[in-house]
């Protein structure tokens, strides 16, 4: 028998980004891996976002797990050919208000982590030199956050699951379901897998396996309005573009200017506010643009998309790129497991079982740390 063979067998539900992040520090550990994913593909949250690791922009323990996550990218660029590059971070001031919280953010800052940018400087890293722009479009001032990543959403957790799958000790099944997880066990569509360990990493989806941890976490679904959009002109690859929206959602921007700016967009601009829009893009390696977007809650994320809001989300970039308007080539609905009482869910429902959801919209930015932290407290 090789010692292959006497590892401890891990079971993970789930090939998103936190299933995965659980399966390559298992590897890296010496356990065996299955990990058990319902569809084809992984087509859920780990493939429908923007990709931006925005370690810059989260504070306090997400602010840790996303420092401690940026290795974890570089080296699995380096192992299973993810397309992670440091694009960095541009945040886009358009008022004098949003710019007041970046000064505040800038002054806390080392400033080989973030750069203040003129007015003329944004405008140059947005490549508006390159058009027209009316003046409204200009930036007031910018923010550049080098540190931060973007990994192309659409091949990541494709590229991690391969990995995983040519590994000595791992196997990826898809098209497989958990129907039931036990002690020692998963009841799968299409048999039986032993583990001396289970994580459940069904993303959204907890509450079809554990119901009442996910009652008890507060678990629900929030549903995110997404496009992919041509570039309005040649912008090179550049670095994922935030703005004012932006501010109010991340943690690190919190401070006493924030709340001057959150006035001024529910006077001048409610309806960004009712979508509960960030309005943000990234660039993918194509040229074209992921733009986005809109947060709703539901128990279940009913599948429409209101046009009016997607309209609301693409005047505003296009504003931001000084383009009349954007050409779409795709729409899209993402939702991910979000909740008021945690940032990550991680509890062991019964021994041996550990089920982890990243609720808060940060999982390609945290993700790949909760998942080391998690095998190296096993
Ligand atoms: C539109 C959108 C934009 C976002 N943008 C960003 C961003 O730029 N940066 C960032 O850090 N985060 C972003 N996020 C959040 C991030 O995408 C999620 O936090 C992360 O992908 C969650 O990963 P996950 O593995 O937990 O979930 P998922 O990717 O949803 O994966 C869960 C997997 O479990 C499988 N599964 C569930 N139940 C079972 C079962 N019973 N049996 C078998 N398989 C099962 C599902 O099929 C699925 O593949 C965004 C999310 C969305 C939706």
């Amino acid at each position: 028998m090789t010692s292959a063979n006497l590892a401890p067998r891990l079971a993970i539900v789930g090939a998103g980004i936190v299933g995965l992040a659980h399966a390559v520090a298992a590897l890296d550990a010496g356990y065996r891996v299955t990990v058990i994913e319902q569809d084809a593909v992984a087509v859920l949250a780990s493939l429908r976002n923007f990709g931006h690791v925005g370690v810059s922009v989260q504070a306090g323990e997400l602010g840790e797990l996303a420092r401690e996550a940026l290795p974890l990218w570089w080296s699995l660029a380096e192992r299973a050919g993810v397309e992670a590059r440091r694009s960095g971070t541009l945040v886009v001031a358009r008022s004098a208000a949003e710019e007041a919280v970046l000064q505040e953010f800038a002054a806390e800052r080392a400033p080989e982590d973030a750069r203040l940018l003129t007015g003329a400087e944004a405008a140059r890293a947005l490549h508006l030199d390159r058009v027209a722009a009316t003046g409204a479009a200009r930036p007031l001032a910018g923010l550049l956050l080098p540190r931060d990543l973007t990994a192309d959403p659409r091949t990541a957790v494709a590229r991690i699951a391969a990995w995983v799958h040519a590994h000595e000790r791992g196997e990826v099944r898809f098209a497989t379901t958990a129907r039931g997880v036990g002690v020692g066990a998963v009841e799968t569509s299409r048999g039986l897998v032993e583990a001396d360990h289970v994580i459940v990493a069904a993303g959204h989806l907890v509450g079809r396996l554990f119901p009442e941890l996910a009652d008890r976490g507060g678990v629900r679904e929030c549903a995110l309005q997404m496009a992919r959009v041509r570039a309005p002109h040649a912008m090179g690859i550049g670095p994922a573009v935030l703005t004012g929206t932006s501010m109010l959602r991340y943690g690190a921007f919190a401070g006493p200017a924030l709340e001057a700016l959150r006035a001024e967009i529910a006077a001048e601009r409610p309806e960004l506010l009712q979508i509960d829009a960030n309005v943000m893009f990234t660039q993918q390696v194509d040229g074209t643009l992921i733009v986005g977007d809109s947060h709703a809650g539901h128990d279940t994320a009913p599948p429409f998309l209101d046009e009016r809001w997607s309209q609301i989300l693409l005047d505003e970039v296009a504003a931001v790129l000084g383009a009349p308007r954007l050409e779409v080539l795709e729409r899209w609905q993402g939702v991910y497991a979000t909740s008021r009482r945690q940032d990550i869910l991680r509890v062991n429902p019964i021994p041996g079982v550990t089920a982890v959801s990243v609720t808060t919209g940060t999982g390609m930015t945290v993700g790949l740390a909760v998942g080391a932290r998690t095998i190296a407290g096993l």
